[in-house]
């Protein structure tokens, strides 16, 4: 699904405001290449519904003043709520320009239904709501981010491992149970979006997100848009095939999935199966997969056939990903591991071995921790392009 070309102009311009403010009219058609005329009537409308305001500039100089565009700070706030992998519903607010106001966090009880998980969520926020500083009626829309298969279109829910299967139109639970409107998207494309809004590269327009995480998910921006695919799926590269038909199973119901061998759960699973130990429970797997690394370092056990493979087979992912795509950038986010540094050699090697040769040692590769907080930044982001791009 893509912007049309008006919906993508005035969130290019909304953009170019929000990190060059203040900013005259005049300025912006250098810094977005849109005509003076495209400009006056995108800013007429967006001053008339109170997202950019103006700003007049004393000036001794003869002629009209100066006149100065910004994001408007106040009046309009959107929230992003997002649930952890350690059971934790984390909530944050912010104003127009991306600025938090407020992060809550609400303890998840266990739950089967999707629905019992939306109905936890709107807990949640009625409490993070009631905390804030901030008039309900001014709370302009609300991002739901979640592990799972969800049409973003919709706000329909496919989908989560360990939930009985959807669908369940969650967006509607959160939006008619609060009165607010309601945007839901997988929580990976909301890394991305929080990565575009607010990482250190802060509006890279070109790059691929991929997360390790108890599954690997990626997420694709070009131009400056988060590409969702044709039914709103995109991009499922965890379920792409490593070792097709003879590889180790995977819960999508396939064989030899790159996450059957890279994901935490995966690795977990294979280092049991080697150790001879049980497999934990879905909710201890963090805390499992830490202590394994801790052994791991402390050479208490021996796992390194499984890493090296992990780090093999995601950097011939990888080098397939660039061969097909050639992004700009490749940001893979995962857990701090002690010693992962040692098995980075066998992910380099395979990407080296494996990309076309004229694509090899193109693409910038940035490797960081995972920032728990950046799912509902990136919930808030989702909110801000909808808000930025609708008229
Ligand atoms: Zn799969």
């Amino acid at each position: 699904m893509r912007l049309s070309d008006q919906e993508y102009n005035r969130l290019l311009l909304l953009k170019k405001v929000r990190t060059s403010e203040p900013v005259a009219r005049i300025d912006l058609v250098g810094l977005t290449g849109l005509t003076g005329g495209t400009i006056t009537a995108i800013t007429a409308d967006l001053v008339k519904r109170g997202i950019v305001i103006e700003e007049k500039v004393a000036s001794s100089a003869p002629g009209r003043p100066r006149v100065n565009l910004r994001i408007n700070p106040t009046g309009k706030y959107v929230i992003g709520i997002n649930a952890t992998g350690d059971g934790q519903a984390v909530a944050e607010i912010v104003n127009l320009r991306g600025e938090s106001l407020g992060v809550a966090t609400a303890a998840l009880k266990p739950a089967t239904r999707i629905e019992d998980l939306a109905q936890q969520f709107v807990a949640a926020l009625e409490d993070a709501i009631a905390g804030w500083p901030v008039k309900r009626e001014e709370i302009f829309r609300i991002g739901v981010g979640l592990p799972g298969i969800v049409d973003s279109r919709t706000g329909i829910v496919e989908q989560i491992i360990t939930f009985e299967p959807g669908p369940c139109n969650f967006g509607e639970i959160v939006s008619g149970a609060l009165g607010i409107p309601t945007l839901v998207d997988n929580n990976i494309n909301l890394l991305a979006r929080a990565e575009h809004w607010y990482g250190a590269g802060a509006h890279a327009d070109d790059f691929t997100l991929i997360n390790v995480d108890l599954a690997i998910g990626a997420a694709l921006y070009r131009g400056g848009q988060l590409i969702s695919g044709a039914h709103g799926i995109a991009s499922e590269f965890g379920h792409t095939k490593i070792m097709p038909d003879i590889g180790r199973p995977c819960f999508c119901g396939a064989n030899g999935c790159l996450q059957a061998y890279c994901s935490i759960h995966s690795i977990i699973e294979q280092s049991c199966e080697r150790l001879g130990r049980q497999m934990p429970s879905h909710e201890v797997m963090n805390p499992c997969f830490d202590g394994l690394m801790a052994e791991y370092a402390a050479a208490e056990i021996d796992i390194r056939t499984v890493l090296e493979q992990a780090s093999h087979y995601l950097g011939i992912a990888v080098a397939n990903h660039i061969t097909m795509q050639d992004p700009e950038a490749v940001i893979i986010i995962g857990p701090p591991v002690a010693r992962m540094d040692e098995l980075r050699g066998a992910f380099f090697t395979a990407l080296e071995q494996n990309t076309f040769p004229a694509l090899r040692r193109r693409t910038r590769l940035h490797f960081k921790p995972r920032d728990q907080g950046a799912y509902a930044r990136g919930a808030a982001a989702m909110v801000l392009e909808h808000v930025y791009a609708a008229s």
